[in-house]
């Protein structure tokens, strides 16, 4: 799902975040608010080592970002809320998968 007019809608298009948020909602409407706090918090306990880091043989590396292994679409898409779509990541290696959705279109 490329457009969001739902949200789209509500966006104010004032004159700050517009040049780089215009099309994004804010990240409680994109369901990172008080509940994923809760889930991402809970993630990280359970696995709080980087998993990307030890599968490719780095080495245990502090998670510190829980991602979505397939890119959630938002607060109605079920992926957003299933623990088994979750992954801990450090930050280099969340941004690496980010990169790398936004690269095949998953996400935005
Ligand atoms: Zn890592």
């Amino acid at each position: 799902m490329k457009h969001g007019p739902r949200w789209r809608m509500k966006n104010p298009a004032g004159r700050f975040g517009r040049r780089f948020d215009a099309n994004r909602p804010s990240a409680a409407r994109r369901g990172y608010g008080r509940r994923w706090q809760r889930i991402r918090q809970r993630k990280l306990k359970a696995n709080p080592l980087c998993q990307h880091c030890l599968a490719d043989g780095r080495g245990p590396v502090p998670a510190n970002e829980v991602d979505h292994i397939i890119p959630s679409q938002g607060i109605d898409d079920p992926n957003h809320w299933d623990e088994d779509n979750l992954q801990s990541l450090c930050k280099p290696c969340h941004s690496r998968k980010t990169l790398s959705d936004m690269r095949a279109g998953l996400t935005r």
